[in-house]
């Protein structure tokens, strides 16, 4: 039998993987944009972002007595769906990288509301404060994506039109 504690140590390391992937996904998009230096810049932002949830993670998995060799030890769903989505983002076209960040944070906003309801029933109120702050910042990226694709789109429609060898990135 499973015991919640177990459930809790491997989505915890899930998130940490997940992150690692983040982490991966956006340098990639970052490096190939050239035209499009607000989205560059958010996702900059979000990245260095993402290297602070790594680390707070980190913090939890050693204070819960998790074995960092264990980090790397993960289910492997997380990163199957997680690799269907890189797979749009090394398209190359800034739309698809848009959306596929946009998705991508919405999987990080489930992954840390069901994190955070673990961390509770567990009463660990540190991991619990840690997965609602990280909750805030992939919320907050995704509302970012979400106010700011129609624009990028319109900027991506007026380019191809202008200079499409330009308007992929
Ligand atoms: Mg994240
Ligand atoms: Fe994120």
């Amino acid at each position: 039998m499973t015991k919640p504690i177990d459930n809790f140590l491997d989505w915890l390391r899930d998130a940490h993987a997940m992150e690692q992937q983040s982490e991966k996904m956006l340098q990639g998009v970052i490096d190939r944009l050239e035209h499009y230096p607000k989205l560059r810049a958010q996702l900059q932002l979000h990245l260095e972002e993402t290297h602070g949830q790594q680390q707070l993670l980190k913090g939890c998995l050693d204070r819960l007595g998790a074995s960092p060799s264990l980090v790397k030890d993960i289910s492997g769903k997380v990163i199957a769906f997680g690799q269907t989505v890189s797979g749009m983002f090394v398209e190359d076209e800034v739309v698809k990288a848009g959306m596929s960040t946009y998705i991508f944070e919405q999987m990080e906003i489930a992954s840390y509301t069901i994190l955070a309801a673990a961390a509770k029933a567990n009463g660990d109120v540190e991991t619990q404060r840690v997965c609602e702050l990280i909750l805030a910042q992939e919320i907050a990226m995704a509302d970012w994506l979400k106010e700011n694709l129609p624009e990028l789109t319109f900027a991506y429609l007026s380019r191809s039109a202008d200079e499409p060898s330009r308007a992929s990135r």
